[in-house]
């Protein structure tokens, strides 16, 4: 019997419908504070896959009418040790800037600089894309704070498309800070019964084999095949990987199909509501600085 395929979990439609909120949000928060907030970027060296998502985002700020502050450092220099002073001046430069209401700093971050000197030089409260401490930590006690964007948008496109996460397995194929750990603590919130699998995973197939909702985010081409999963998962692929052909995730698309119930394209899935989620994490950062600022400005 022929199985159906897959229903596509588009991520277009949700992001055009989230751009079109922020940038109305834009549009009252310029009339009522007399200027568009911007975003800060700080680039660090050269990185393909970067830089293509850096101008993804710039366009996106543009278009809804926010500005953006791109500052590129250089991630070369002979022994590296000027590199990493540069990059948190850079920051400290952003906190101190009151147009600039969010700041992300481009990953990977080359050897020479420590990505704990990065994070906390964050201003929080500009920290949009969840990377500091503090919104890391707020995350794991269940509090409101700064979601990486990333995995915001892995939950935020199955809350979109209505799937059940309570009392449901979800399995995590990685564990960094900012895709797998942070999904895998929202779909704890979300009631799901997590596991997460890393590289260092014994019988990774096993534990896919497992899951209802399987959300892979390892930045390992075709690591998971269509016959390794449970008929009806959901699954959502974060994995971007340049291959000869172009883009893909990290799941075999095709095979995967035939056996899910729904799942991600890449491209044309996580990516652009990962961009969109972080306008709206902007237009939070605004609003908040600006009520912060307002009771001195009326004094
Ligand atoms: P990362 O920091 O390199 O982490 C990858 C994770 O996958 C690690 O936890 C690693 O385990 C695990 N892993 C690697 N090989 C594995 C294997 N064979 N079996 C099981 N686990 C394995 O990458 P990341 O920043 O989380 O990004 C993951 C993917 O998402 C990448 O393809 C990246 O390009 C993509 N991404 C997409 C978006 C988007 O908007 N769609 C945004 C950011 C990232 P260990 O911890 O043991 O090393």
């Amino acid at each position: 019997m022929a199985t159906a395929e897959a229903r596509l979990l588009l991520g277009a439609p949700i992001a055009s419908e989230i751009r079109d909120s922020v940038r109305h949000d834009i549009e009252i928060f310029v009339a009522r504070h007399g200027f568009a907030p911007s975003l800060g970027i700080v680039l660090v060296g050269r990185d393909a896959p970067s830089a293509v998502y850096l101008r993804q985002i710039l366009r996106a700020c543009e278009a809804a009418g926010i500005g953006g502050r791109l500052v590129e450092i250089e991630g070369d220099d002979a022994d590296g040790s000027a590199v990493e002073p540069r990059v948190t001046a850079a920051i400290r430069e952003l906190n101190d800037d009151p147009e600039v209401a969010g700041i992300i700093v481009q990953m990977p971050l080359p050897p020479t600089v420590r990505l704990r000197a990065v994070i906390d030089t964050i201003d929080p409260a500009k920290d949009i894309d969840g990377i500091h401490p503090l919104n890391a930590g707020l995350l794991r006690l269940g509090f409101e704070g700064f979601l990486p964007a990333t995995a915001h948008a892995a939950i935020e496109i199955l809350n979109r498309y209505q799937v059940q996460l309570a009392g449901r397995e979800a399995v995590v194929v990685g564990r960094s800070n900012v895709v797998g750990m942070p999904a895998a603590f929202m779909l704890v919130r979300n009631d799901a019964t997590v596991t997460v699998c890393h590289s260092k995973t014994r019988e990774l197939a096993g534990h896919v084999a497992r899951a209802e909702i399987l959300v892979v985010a390892a930045g390992r081409p075709g690591l998971i095949t269509g016959d390794m999963l449970r008929p009806g998962v959901v699954v959502v692929d974060v994995g971007i990987n340049v291959v000869a052909g172009g883009l893909v995730g990290d799941v075999d698309f095709e095979s995967a199909r035939q056996v899910a119930a729904a799942i991600t394209p890449v491209p044309g899935g996580v990516g652009p509501v990962t961009n969109a989620i972080l306008l709206t994490h902007l237009v939070r950062a605004a609003n908040a600085q600006a009520s912060q600022r307002a009771p001195e400005e009326n004094r």
